[in-house]
């Protein structure tokens, strides 16, 4: 079968959502939004897990609290999502050795600083382009080495703990506000008054575009016909060989791809017949000091967001993370459980529950989030950004200054459905006579 549509947009994460929207409010009412998976909110997942909602995606609402107030913040204001304040600045003085002491306050603080000390170091190397000269054999004086130093440096740079940088738990999806009518059934949903149609399951496999439109196919052999098309998927998905474009995209268009770097980031959740890691207000988050950088090094438990719920949270990221994606998750279970009797010792009880996404091999996202290399210059996310013909590419990796975030996705959903509004209006004064639509 197959039907034509004004806009067509790939994927109902956020970022397409919010496309979807502003076009709607524009006046581009025959849109479409086809999702590969059988639910929207992409890569803001949250799922059942004893007995509570957790968020195996986005978590936190970062940057609360700055000069310029982000949006998805004033979203969950307006709609009255239940949110916790996390302080993860104490973590650094709840680190935990491999034989259960917590390493004192002194010396925590101590390798905080130098480990800060050296990624501005770091950095400067970097941004002054310098070659540092290691004679061979000798090691960077900054060089992390010890279990507490990488623990540190771990957090520092795979955590994200920048600065004085405030998270806030995401405890519903963001775009409830445009979800509540949503219905399964019908495949329609009502955002805001604004009406949307979506087909999900649709698995886009190949974008033919040309000078008059794109023919979209998926997996299961419908095709879609568009004016123009947004694809939201992710860089990840990018870089795969999922979708198929015909012609090819451009050199600059693949090489730009090529160039940002995919991080993934998970974490697991484990559920406890009854709590025996220490609670009060500067405990939510521990960490683990172990020779092996990113070994199970940062928890959290729940019990701000859900008392009594007895979950732990422990997070990988990258290597780690695609380490226990590709094992069963009774192994998984089995190293976890091991860390934690090194920090709390051997009378602890088993988790009855474990649960571990796996962002990375699912084809509809392979990876978790995008990062820029950086000393990559801004050229990198404008081409990744730039439309190719009919095909406008949005996501939080096309946002100069958020990509990796929620509100990234968010506002770069807003601006990629502006500068197709632009090109329609452009299109319409050129072409009086004819409709956009035909
Ligand atoms: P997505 O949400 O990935 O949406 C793209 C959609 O396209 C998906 O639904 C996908 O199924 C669909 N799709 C892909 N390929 C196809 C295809 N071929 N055909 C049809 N549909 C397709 N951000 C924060 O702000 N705070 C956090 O605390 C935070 N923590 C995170 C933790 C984890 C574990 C992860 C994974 C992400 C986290 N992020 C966080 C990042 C945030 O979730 C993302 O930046 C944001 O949700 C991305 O939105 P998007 O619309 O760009 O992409």
């Amino acid at each position: 079968s197959s039907s034509r549509s004004a806009v067509i947009i790939i994927g109902a994460g956020v970022s397409g959502i919010s496309a979807a929207k502003v076009l709607a409010e524009n006046g581009i009412a025959d849109l479409l939004i086809l999702e590969a998976s059988d639910r929207i909110g992409g890569r803001i997942r949250k799922e059942s897990f004893g007995g509570v909602s957790v968020e195996l995606g986005a978590g936190w609402i970062a940057g609360v609290g700055g000069k310029a107030s982000n949006p998805v913040w004033e979203i969950a204001a307006k709609f009255g999502l239940r949110t916790c304040f996390s302080d993860y600045s104490n973590a650094r003085y709840n680190i935990y050795d491999r034989s259960g002491k917590i390493f004192p306050s002194g010396i925590a603080a101590d390798s905080y600083k130098k480990a800060v000390d050296s990624a501005i170091q770091r950095l400067r190397e970097l941004e002054s382009d310098c070659v540092v000269d290691v004679p061979n054999g000798a090691e960077l004086p900054s060089t992390p080495k010890t279990p507490i130093e990488l623990a540190i440096d771990f957090i520092l740079h795979d955590f994200e703990m920048a600065g004085n940088c405030l998270g806030l738990l995401l405890l519903t999806v963001v775009f409830k506000h445009m979800s509540s009518n949503y219905s399964r059934d019908s495949y329609n949903y009502n955002a805001e008054h604004v009406f949307l149609c979506m087909d999900l399951g649709q698995v886009v496999r190949e974008l033919q575009h040309s000078r008059n439109g794109v023919t979209v196919q998926t997996e299961d052999g419908f095709v879609y016909e568009a004016n123009y098309v947004i694809l939201s998927a992710s860089i990840g998905v990018l870089q795969s060989d999922l979708i198929c474009f015909r012609p090819p995209l451009p050199r600059w268009k693949t090489e730009a791809i090529e160039k940002c770097d995919v991080m993934v980031y998970t974490k697991i959740f484990l559920k406890f017949p009854y709590k025996f890691w220490p609670c009060g207000p500067d405990k939510e988050f521990f960490i683990y000091a172990h020779e092996r950088r990113g070994y199970y090094t940062f928890w959290q438990h729940m019990e701000n967001a859900y008392p009594g719920s007895n979950i732990l949270v422990v997070t990988l990221t990258n290597g780690e993370s695609k380490r226990v994606e590709a094992q069963s998750d009774a192994e998984t279970l089995k190293e976890a459980m091991g860390v934690l009797c090194d920090m709390f010792g051997p009378e602890i009880p088993t988790a009855t529950d474990i649960l571990v996404p796996r962002w990375w091999n699912n084809r509809f996202q392979r990876g978790s989030y995008s990062n820029y290399p950086i000393i990559s210059d801004n050229q990198v996310v404008i081409d990744i950004k730039a439309p190719v013909g009919r095909i406008f590419f949005t996501g939080e990796h096309t946002s100069e200054r958020f990509n990796g975030y929620v509100h990234g996705g968010y506002l770069a959903g807003i601006d990629t459905s502006k500068a197709l509004l632009a090109e329609i209006r452009k299109y319409e004064r050129e072409n009086e006579s004819k409709s956009f639509l035909l």
